[in-house]
């Protein structure tokens, strides 16, 4: 007779995340009648049942060693029960429900180097991803970009004083890792040459079907060179994406001297006011200057500057531009507008103006 096999957990997927949240909110879930911002980093949600939660928002490192986790963990049990999360872009939160532990939580924080606030119309914590700590694709660093431009940034952090919540994302290559289709400034790196082809190297490291088959426009064909079998990028067809490198590490794209940077404004993930909308070109290229990017850094600010000088109370940054127009936007922020701002893509059609409608730029706005 068979014998029965005993039930095995074999599901290796993250666990159901209401096992974890804190009592309060399993208590009132659904139940919240409503919330506000009571200074910099402290948010107040008030249940239907009389309960309140204080969310404690600091700036977290987005590459964090087990030595700030442990702190943060033991800063947690100390304050907030234990309970704390990550909000997406890479803020830790402490989930409070003494009002008394709020301003000693803030007090330690602080002392512990870690900034409380980025909450409401300020900048929060900028999301980004690997760069060359870790990814193979990465056109420029992402840690070191991003902490030089919150360095200069980080004021606005603190305080509530932007017209509205002001959002940056950081992404090391066109595949976008972090959120810049979607964020109010965005600093995204790229490649500009196709990938160089080492052929000694590719017949030994690379399968030739997998790797034809890895380029998304078909830039990539088989080819024949001295009896050995290789592969040939048609180069106007390639959109240095760097997927090709993924598959077949004999097709490089990193190059120090034409990879670079550039910043895109104005999307937004929120529907309030305006339906979400995507990021679009400001300023299509900046070399990589490590280790401070002191031009981006500088065109960033200057963006943000503009940005809080001329927009009206909660008005995001795209909504900003498309009230006063693109041109007005090239002409306040001192960019230089060029052919490259000029969508080519053959599916630009759909996305040009069709109407007759034109946008003034008056000399004051
Ligand atoms: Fe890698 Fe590109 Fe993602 Fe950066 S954005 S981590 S280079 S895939
Ligand atoms: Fe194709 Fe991208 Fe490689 Fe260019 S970089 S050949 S588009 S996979």
């Amino acid at each position: 007779m068979a014998t029965e096999i005993a039930t095995r957990k074999t599901d290796i997927g993250p666990p159901h995340y209401q096992k974890y949240l804190p009592p309060v909110i399993k208590k009132n879930y659904g139940k919240w009648k409503f919330h506000e911002i009571l200074k910099p980093g402290v948010l107040l949600h008030v249940a239907e049942s009389g309960d309140k939660l204080y969310s404690v928002r600091a700036a977290a490192p987005r590459l964090t060693s087990t030595k700030t986790i442990r702190l943060f963990a033991e800063i947690a049990d100390q304050f907030s029960g234990g309970y704390l999360r990550y909000t997406s872009r890479n803020n830790i939160e402490f989930l409070v429900t003494d009002e008394k532990q709020v301003a000693p939580l803030v007090e330690r924080l602080k002392k512990e180097g870690y900034p409380v606030g980025g909450m409401g119309p300020s900048i929060t914590n900028i999301v980004h991803t690997q760069g060359w700590v870790h990814c193979h694709s990465a056109a420029s660093d992402a840690s070191g970009v991003v902490k030089s431009v919150m360095d200069e940034l980080f004021p606005h952090f603190e305080k509530m004083d932007l017209p509205g919540k002001l959002r940056i994302a950081f992404a090391c290559c066109l595949n976008m890792c972090g959120a810049v289709h979607c964020s109010d400034i965005a600093i995204l790196a790229l490649h500009r040459l196709p990938p160089k082809i080492n052929k000694e190297a590719l017949p030994k490291m690379c399968e030739i079907p997998t790797t034809v088959a890895s380029c998304p426009t078909g830039a990539i064909r088989p080819k024949m060179i001295d009896g050995k079998q290789t592969v040939e990028v048609i180069e106007e067809q390639c959109m240095y994406c760097a997927n090709c490198f993924t598959v077949c590490p004999a097709m490089t794209l990193a190059d120090a001297e034409n990879d670079g940077l550039s910043i895109w404004v104005g999307g937004k993930v929120s529907n309030a006011r305006h339906e979400p909308m995507f990021s679009k070109l400001a300023i299509p290229f900046i070399p990589n200057n490590p280790p401070r990017w002191p031009e981006v850094v500088a065109a960033v600010k200057n963006i943000v500057d503009v940005y809080a000088k001329n927009a009206s109370k909660y008005e995001r940054m795209g909504e900003w531009i498309e009230r006063v127009g693109w041109p007005r936007f090239f002409q306040l922020t001192g960019i230089e507008f060029t052919k490259y701002h000029i969508d080519d893509f053959k599916h630009a059609g759909e996305s040009y103006k069709r109407s007759a409608q034109l946008k003034h730029t008056p000399a004051e706005v």
